[in-house]
């Protein structure tokens, strides 16, 4: 079998699993990009991307807040990407490779909601979207309606090219967000530093001081500058 052909069994076997968008990135586009451990890329050639699109109708709920049923519907998306990512390793190890699944939400450092692996930046690097004024990855099925995990191997694979910005003049999110936090930059492909885009501290202090203290929601969430991304209101799934 080609790689092409491996990469297109092995994305049928990842939506067989229940994802939405699986795509292959190319790990020397990430090699920059910080990890814990430090080297944990080394060994590994590519990553699958994995998404799972989140129900739009549960956006519509949200008004200045996240709410309860986001945050479960948050968990819910997690728990199915680790499951994906764990059944798709053991898949890759059945055919003889390393893999290594990456949860969807593992937060290390509260302070800089940083993790093993910014799942963000596989999914940009395997082009499955672009990283929208927000930071968020905005696909064009889905809009930012995504969450990612992420399975690192050393399958030949053949990778997918990251997608160049499709923000253009919309500024949706910067004036929705009730922190005031994005700072209406464009990017071609991606951004310097997060700082760039988004005034971090803002954000952060409004998720945990605020948000995370609301009843049933109790997690750094918010979903407003989700919400309001024109490209999620594409109901292009339906097509
Ligand atoms: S998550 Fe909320 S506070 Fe943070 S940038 Fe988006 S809209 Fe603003
Ligand atoms: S709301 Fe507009 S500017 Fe913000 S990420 Fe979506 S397309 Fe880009």
């Amino acid at each position: 079998m080609t790689k092409v052909e491996t990469s297109k069994t092995i994305k049928a076997t990842g939506r067989s699993l229940g994802a939405d968008l699986v795509g292959i990135a190319d790990l020397n586009l990430l090699r920059e990009v910080e990890t814990v451990p430090a080297d944990l890329l080394d060994g590994f050639q590519y990553a699958l991307s994995i998404g799972v699109r989140l129900p739009t109708a549960v956006f519509e709920q949200i008004k200045d807040a996240p709410t309860p049923l986001y945050a479960q519907v948050y968990n819910n998306a997690n728990l199915l990407l680790d499951q994906i990512a764990l059944r798709l390793s053991s898949h890759l190890e059945g055919k003889g490779y390393a893999a290594l699944p990456i949860p969807a939400s593992l937060p290390l450092d509260m302070e800089r909601f940083s993790s093993n692996l910014s799942a963000k930046a596989v999914a940009n690097a395997a082009g499955l979207g672009w990283q929208g004024k927000s930071l968020l990855i905005v696909t064009p099925e889905h809009g930012p309606r995504v969450r990612f995990a992420t399975v690192l191997t050393d399958m030949p694979l053949s990778p997918d090219q990251p997608l160049k910005n499709r923000c253009g003049s919309c500024c949706e999110c910067s004036d929705a967000c009730p922190a005031g936090a994005i700072r209406n930059v464009n990017t071609d492909f991606h951004y310097s530093s997060r700082e760039e885009a988004l005034d971090f501290q803002k954000c952060a202090d409004k998720l945990v001081k605020e948000f995370m203290l609301l009843p049933r929601v109790e997690k750094p969430i918010c979903g407003i500058c989700i919400k309001v991304c024109p490209w999620g209101r594409k109901k292009n799934w339906q097509k």
